[in-house]
């Protein structure tokens, strides 16, 4: 048995996303060897980021900023929709899109019950008349939930006269945005087909 304040620090490590104990375990260890400093420096940007990190008001990913960096700079004309915040970072390894992004938080699911309210269909709406925007991309996962999703958005934008495009699928790329490296990628955006 550890003494219960280190037994503290690693139940704290073994409530993150796949964090089995043997690895809290050497998180904890790290932090109570290393520097003062450093697990000082740890602590106070976890509490940080959690007070300041909030949504883009326009495309909805994780921000500190009222807009974020990339609507800032970047061609609104040209949205690529993901599901999840974690999707904007994998797509950003193609380094050549210069649109910008919309974050769903979420994929229509009959299964868990979410219908298209459940998600931010309202808000990518909203944008695509305010911005005269010229094509979307779907980029949600190539599986079942993600291909709904698309379709159903893909119907609602028809009348709109937006072109809207799915990434193509290779036999390369992996049923997750996420795992897919630059290269799969690059081509699946190179190589989106109209819907
Ligand atoms: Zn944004």
């Amino acid at each position: 048995m550890q003494d219960d304040l280190i037994e503290k620090l690693i139940e704290q490590f073994r409530t993150l996303p796949s964090v089995g104990y043997k690895t809290a375990q050497r998180y904890a260890f790290s932090i109570i060897e290393g520097k003062e400093e450093r697990a000082k420096r740890f602590a106070e940007t976890i509490i940080e980021a959690k007070e300041k990190i909030g949504f883009c008001k326009i495309c909805g990913n994780f921000t500190d900023k009222e807009i974020c960096s990339i609507c800032q700079k970047r061609n609104r004309k040209i949205i690529c929709v993901v599901a999840e915040p974690k999707d904007v970072l994998a797509m950003e390894k193609v380094k050549n899109y210069d649109g910008v992004y919309h974050v769903l938080f979420g994929t229509i699911s009959p299964l868990e019950h979410r219908g298209p309210n459940d998600i931010k269909i309202k808000e990518l709406l909203s944008r695509i008349q305010e911005d005269n925007v010229e094509e979307v991309i779907m980029a949600t996962n190539p599986d079942v939930e993600g291909d709904a999703t698309a379709m159903y958005i893909a119907k609602l934008l028809k009348p709109l006269g937006v072109k809207v495009t799915r990434l193509a699928q290779g036999v390369s790329m992996g049923s997750d945005l996420e795992y897919a490296d630059e290269v799969t990628l690059s081509k699946a955006l190179e190589d989106r087909r109209q819907l």
